[in-house]
C-alpha cells in the first residue's frame, strides 16, 4: 500500500447545456489571458439571472499588485452592464485538479452572491463543483458594517 495519500479521482460531471456553455466560455476566454509573469492563464464566465454571460481573463501587470484576476474581471464586466444577480461562475485553469479562486476573488464574489455555484474546470475536461459558501464561510459583508 502506498504511503502517499490517494489522490481523489476527478469525476467527469454530467453537465446540463447551460453549465457546458459556461465552461466552454471560461476555457475560451482563458486563451486571452495576459499572464506573461506567472504564465498562469485563467478564464472565468459568470451566468446572470437573466441568462446572459460575462467573461473575464486575468490581466497581469509589471507592477504585480495591479494584476486583476479573471473572476473579478468577469464580475466587473457584468456589474458594468447593470447585472447583480448571478447563478453560476465557471473558472478555467490548467491545473489538475482545477484551481479554486483566490481569497480576494472569493470576497468580491460574496458581495453579490454569498453562495454562488462554482464550476472549476481545466482543458482536460476535469470539473469540480463547489460553492462560494463552502469556500468562504463566515463571510464579511455589508451586514457587518
Ligand atoms: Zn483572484
Amino acid at each position: 500500500m502506498s504511503k502517499r495519500p490517494q489522490r481523489r479521482k476527478m469525476r467527469r460531471a454530467r453537465l446540463n447545456a447551460g453549465d457546458a456553455e459556461l465552461i466552454r466560455r471560461a476555457l475560451e476566454v482563458r486563451r486571452n489571458a495576459h499572464a506573461p509573469y506567472s504564465r498562469f492563464a485563467v478564464g472565468a464566465a459568470v451566468r446572470c439571472a437573466d441568462g446572459t454571460i460575462f467573461t473575464g481573463c486575468n490581466v497581469e501587470n509589471a507592477s504585480y499588485g495591479a494584476t486583476v484576476c479573471a473572476e473579478r474581471n468577469a464580475i466587473a464586466a457584468a456589474v458594468a452592464a447593470g447585472k447583480r444577480d448571478f447563478l453560476a461562475l465557471a473558472i478555467a485553469t490548467v491545473n489538475a485538479p482545477p484551481a479554486a479562486p483566490c481569497g480576494l476573488c472569493r470576497q468580491v464574489i460574496s458581495e453579490f452572491s454569498p453562495d454562488l455555484r462554482l464550476l472549476l474546470c481545466n482543458p482536460r475536461g476535469d470539473i469540480m463543483r463547489t460553492s462560494l459558501g463552502r469556500l468562504l464561510p463566515l463571510q464579511f459583508s455589508r451586514r457587518d458594517l
